[in-house]
């Protein structure tokens, strides 16, 4: 390969961890040992949040009530287009069945899991969009009991839009509780929930942490770091759009990397010349934050052909890849590793983000080249079942036997040996 860099990230590596692991582990233990106590009392300490835990139906309603008309249409416009993606994935899902030898019948059902605790995060933004894309997505993948939690604000709670998108993507419990509380809360069960057999959505490093902590005893979506995104862009490509797409995913985080491959020098060359003026035209904190990210975490890189930047970012794995380059169709087919792909320059992640429908909780940290994202499978589990006739029995208890005798299994190829005795009497 010979690929070049413009800018490299600083080799020095993003804070790790800066003790939350310490911290978080003695939050669960706190929580495990003393319940809704603890959960309390880190609400009040973490959140200022004195109030009731569990929102009651009329706060709900008044919640909703309060909501502008308009904010509701555009919620219930990105509610549909989730909705509907979430049902035409589930219609992909589906049970089989087939005769493996005569009268050996082995089939796989699909069964969604029994209980899903979505974390809604809300510390610096308001992420009604993640309640959307959470929430819906188990619902229609047919999870009795959702609950969802968001941290709230001091005196009056989770913001009124966050509470009417999980309202109309269908929590059946809201808890005001956001970060480690939150989510011990719905993986034990606290405060009325069933307790999650599923722990989703995406959060902070300690919400990340306590997560990766429960898995095992919960399973979780998927192990969660700073949001990162690539652009491919050739000839084709606009400098304002590329740079701004650049400049907006910075906006996530000051540890979010963003990278740009491109066959195109004198394109790479000004998308780097105008992204400072950009990031200053922000507002602040979202400047600042954004200017950490360009100067310590993104990468330009130039490439000599398309199928070498094609092989860089299926490299890079990232969690949003946007192509604005000539021929969407050959990147669809060539491009492999990816939480989400955005072709063309008439998209961009901010639609993916808020509105389009394809989920926005995604791999991050190069984990795309193991997993997709959020989708109704994440909530459903595959499971199989096997049935025999005699005639079939008699013949996989004998190979059973004598496979099992070869490992040393005794009590294996015995329980095999008595089905041989079926029908005998
Ligand atoms: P958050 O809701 O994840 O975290 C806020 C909570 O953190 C608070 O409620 C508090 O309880 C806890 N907390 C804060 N300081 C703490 C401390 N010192 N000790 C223990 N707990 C503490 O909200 P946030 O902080 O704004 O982070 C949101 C994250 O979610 C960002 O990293 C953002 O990039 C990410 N996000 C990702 C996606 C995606 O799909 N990839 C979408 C939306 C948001």
């Amino acid at each position: 390969m010979a690929i070049s860099y413009l800018k490299k990230a600083d080799p020095r590596p993003v804070s790790e961890n800066n003790g939350i692991r310490d911290i978080v582990a003695i939050m669960l233990n706190n929580i495990e040992r003393d319940g809704e106590e603890a959960v309390r009392r880190y609400g009040e300490k973490l959140d200022g949040w004195t109030g009731e835990i569990v929102l009651s139906g009329a706060d709900r309603k008044s919640a909703c009530d309060r909501v502008p008309a308009s904010l509701k249409d555009d919620i219930r416009f990105a509610h549909a287009n989730i909705l509907r993606f979430a049902e035409a994935q589930k219609a992909t899902m589906g049970d089989c069945e087939i005769e493996l030898i005569p009268g050996l019948i082995a089939g796989q059902r699909q069964i969604p899991v029994s209980s899903a605790g979505c974390y809604v995060p809300g510390g610096r933004y308001s992420h009604i969009a993640s309640a959307l894309m959470t929430i819906t997505t188990a619902k229609v993948a047919g999870v009795p009991h959702i609950t969802a939690v968001s941290p709230p604000r001091p005196g009056t709670g989770i913001p009124d839009a966050i509470v009417y998108a999980m309202d109309i993507s269908g929590a059946d419990l809201i808890l005001n509780l956001g970060g480690v509380q939150g989510i011990a809360a719905m993986a034990q069960g606290l405060f009325g929930a069933t307790p999650a057999d599923i722990l989703v959505g995406p959060g902070n490093s300690y919400v990340a942490e306590a997560k990766r902590m429960l898995f095992g005893r919960v399973g979780i979506d998927m192990f969660a770091g700073p949001t990162d995104s690539l652009i491919i862009a050739d000839h084709t490509a606009s400098v304002e759009t590329v740079a701004w797409d650049l400049v907006s995913q910075a906006e996530h985080g000051a540890d979010s990397p963003v990278w740009l491959v491109s066959t195109e020098r004198a394109l790479a060359e000004s998308v780097m010349a105008s992204v400072h003026t950009l990031i200053d035209s922000l507002p602040e904190p979202n400047a600042s934050v954004a200017r950490t990210a360009w100067v310590d975490r993104a990468e330009v890189i130039l490439c000599d052909s398309r199928d070498e930047a094609a092989s860089v970012s299926d490299h890079y794995a990232p969690e949003h890849l946007q192509v604005q380059a000539a021929d969407l169709d050959w990147w669809l087919n060539r491009l492999t590793a990816y939480g989400s792909l955005f072709l063309g320059k008439e998209t961009t992640v901010s639609f993916g983000d808020k509105t389009a429908g394809p989920n926005h909780v995604l791999p991050t940290s190069g984990a795309a080249r193991y997993t997709g994202g959020l989708s109704v499978h994440k909530f459903t589990k595959t499971v199989t079942w096997q049935r025999c006739n005699e005639e079939a029995s008699h013949q996989l208890a004998e190979r059973t036997a004598r496979i099992s005798r070869m490992e040393g299994m005794e009590g294996h190829a015995r329980a095999a040996e008595l089905r041989q005795k079926l029908g005998a009497h």
